[in-house]
């Protein structure tokens, strides 16, 4: 089985009509969404429409999905994401707001192999980002695999004799071989806005009768994608951050 999993567009349609191309000649049987289709970009409406396209997807909120909707309160958002989310809700279609309400909180079993999150396994608005918070958290989830996004940094955390090793992939495509015995929590990165120092989208790619992780970068329409956030009256910085990756 080959699965497409991605995560944190953030209404960045450039960058997601970027993947879609990569994808094009390539086959999947699933697709796993890690949470946040919208939030910071200027094109809620078309990214969502586009992820409704994808048939056999798995899916979980993220936390500007959960916000804009209304299900969860500002206070934890800095006031940049919080005029963002304000904007989104403002701009939604009823029926894309409908949409971003069904979605389900992780953490979700896809399979007897996968659990899926957008934070963490224990709470889906936690930021994962070391090895202390990986070793706690596979003690709440119980498959070989759990893929998490969120922070925005791809990353591998590996379970092995009780103690976690974590790689940082900075060369792409980062290949990554699965071992038996281990357990893996991995972060594909965020395909709108990436926050690792590298400006290009992110994703990864499973297949699990190689047993093969490949995370991908692949460039994009940044300075479309920057405009219309400035069109729109957005914060500049959402839009002056995209070429620097953080
Ligand atoms: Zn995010």
């Amino acid at each position: 089985m080959r699965y497409l999993i991605f995560s944190d567009v953030h209404s960045n349609h450039e960058a997601l009509k970027a993947v879609m191309e990569f994808l094009k000649n390539r086959k999947f049987e699933q697709f796993i969404f890690l949470g946040d289709i919208v939030g910071y970009g200027a094109n809620p409406n078309e990214v969502i429409e586009e992820i409704k396209k994808i048939s056999s997807l798995h899916i979980v909120r993220g936390n500007h999905d959960k916000a804009v909707t209304g299900l969860a309160s500002l206070d934890y958002f800095n006031p940049v994401a919080a005029l963002a989310v304000m904007w989104t809700s403002k701009n939604l279609k009823p029926e894309n707001l409908e949409f971003l309400k069904e979605l389900r909180r992780g953490p979700l079993k896809v399979n007897e192999e996968i659990t899926i999150c957008h934070g963490s396994p224990w709470d889906e608005d936690y930021y994962m980002f070391n090895k202390f918070d990986a070793l706690e958290a596979f003690s709440f989830f119980d498959t070989k695999l759990c893929f998490f996004g969120h922070t925005h940094f791809p990353a591998i955390h590996i379970l092995e004799n009780g103690d976690v090793k974590t790689i940082y992939p900075a060369k792409f495509p980062f290949r990554f071989k699965l071992e038996d015995g281990c357990r893996y929590l991995i972060n594909p990165g965020s395909i709108g806005q990436p926050r690792d120092g590298n400006p290009l989208s992110s994703f990864l790619i499973y297949d699990s009768g190689k047993k093969s992780i490949t995370i991908y970068r692949i460039s994009y329409d940044i300075s479309t994608a920057q405009s219309k956030i400035l069109e729109a009256g957005l914060p500049q910085m959402l839009a002056s951050r995209l070429s620097s990756g953080i």
